[in-house]
């Protein structure tokens, strides 16, 4: 229909035509995602109400930050929508990986044990937890770690057991989102699953969850399902593409104390943390994030169809029930990778000129390509891939803030790898 319109936008006759015969296929997945997008608005919106959100609480504090209200009033209404007792919704988290240090940092001592069970975590932890060296990890405070391996993409429930009954295990972590692995993301009856087989051995153990990419992709978050606490990332998808910055925690009352202790300071926990100015934007971007993932699961579902009609192997497929926003695709060809990054880059609305190149990102092991044309830097709620630079050459492909426009990225993103 607006063939002229993408043709004049260098989209070829093919591509389009994939396109259209993609978007036809995948119309009955649309509807799901739009029914959870819906659900999600109803809850979101309920606990801005029953929190009586008004304009004072778009105000801002500077220096300690005491009783900033509308820090107080975020803080209740993600605690509400993610089913928490508290939360810390703060600008100064850096990022998703500062959160789940400050989170790991306050739950553990020198001696307790930290054990992954879904095994190792994103590569921007091997540093926090020491897996890789460095003098300021939790090793290096002598924190112990155990990683249990998934196996057939699901929990190695026996062994599991069998760990917890030998005692000793303060925090178990679990990734639900593959990250930069290759293996499905992990649904919230998985999360169940496992959290009542820990449950029948162990009442004690902190149960904590990296959710990064996960909220709202379902009707249920894993607080509901067991969980002790959860950490997630602001410029992921509870930012909603609105927030500058930040991330969050949500769980138990006495952990988010240790928490906001250790973020701050002990004694001044969550009293303090001026929010300079960005809370109407963590508001306005939790209010879009639903309608946001919802569009990030279309642009991801599209892709999954067009390449996969290509001949190239993606995950998940576009009919398999999804856990979180991440769109793999293996390219099996270093070159097609950085051409479908490099094509992505130049269907952003921002710096679509400048052409990313692998290189050394502080923090990962290989080489890494990144394409994200993003108002917000390193977003990944805004149409982004990345790929580390190792066979079989996957491109982890997230966000979208619009679906019309997520469509149009991955088209150009196809158009310049072909
Ligand atoms: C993004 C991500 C992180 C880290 O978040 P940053 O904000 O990039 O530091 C951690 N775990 C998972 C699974 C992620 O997807």
């Amino acid at each position: 229909m607006n063939e002229q319109a993408y043709k004049e936008y260098g989209i070829s006759e093919d591509v389009i035509e994939l396109a259209n015969k993609s978007e036809k296929e995948i119309e009955p997945i649309f509807k799901n995602i739009d029914d959870i997008c819906e659900y999600n608005t109803i809850k979101v919106l309920k606990a801005f109400q029953d929190n009586n959100i008004s304009d004072m609480h778009f105000g801002s504090t500077t220096g300690y930050g005491y009783g900033d209200v509308g820090r107080l009033a975020t803080e209740k209404v993600f605690a509400q929508v993610l089913n928490a007792e508290d939360s810390l919704v703060r600008g100064q988290f850096i990022s998703g990986t500062h959160a789940l240090t400050v989170t790991l940092f306050a739950l553990l001592r020198p001696g307790d044990t930290l054990l992954s069970i879904t095994g190792k975590p994103y590569d921007t932890l091997d540093e926090v937890i020491g897996i890789v060296d460095n003098p300021s990890s939790l090793k290096s405070f002598n924190v112990n770690y155990e990683q249990i391996d998934l196996v057939n993409d699901d929990f190695d429930y026996e062994k599991i057991q069998k760990r917890l009954e030998k005692g000793k295990v303060k925090v178990i972590e679990l990734q639900r989102s593959k990250g930069y692995s290759i293996r499905k993301s992990i649904g919230i009856e998985q999360v169940q699953k496992v959290i009542d087989s820990i449950r029948q051995v162990d009442k004690d153990v902190i149960i904590m969850i990296d959710n990064c990419y996960c909220e709202f992709v379902g009707k249920k978050e894993p607080l509901e399902v067991g969980a002790d606490i959860i950490v997630g990332s602001l410029i992921k998808n509870l930012g909603g593409g609105i927030s500058p910055n930040g991330a969050y925690v949500a769980g138990r009352k006495d952990l988010i104390n240790l928490v906001a202790e250790r973020l701050t300071a002990p004694g001044e926990g969550k009293e303090v943390g001026p929010t300079l100015g960005i809370t109407k934007s963590i508001l306005q971007g939790l209010f879009m994030a639903p309608s946001v993932v919802a569009s990030s699961l279309k642009t991801a579902v599209f892709a999954s169809r067009c390449l996969e009609k290509l001949g190239l192997e993606v995950s998940p497929k576009f009919d398999e029930e999804r856990a979180d926003i991440v769109q793999t695709i293996n390219f099996n060809d270093e070159k097609k990778l950085v051409k479908y990054c490099q094509g992505i880059q130049m269907g952003s609305p921002v710096d679509s000129s400048s052409i990313p190149e692998p290189w050394d990102m502080p923090g990962y092991t290989d080489k890494v390509i990144m394409a994200a044309g993003a108002f917000t830097q390193g977003s990944s709620i805004e149409l982004s891939c990345d790929g580390p630079i190792r066979p079989p050459y996957t491109a982890f492909m997230q966000g979208g803030l619009t679906y019309h426009y997520g469509k149009i990225g991955v088209m150009k993103a196809i158009q310049n790898m072909l």
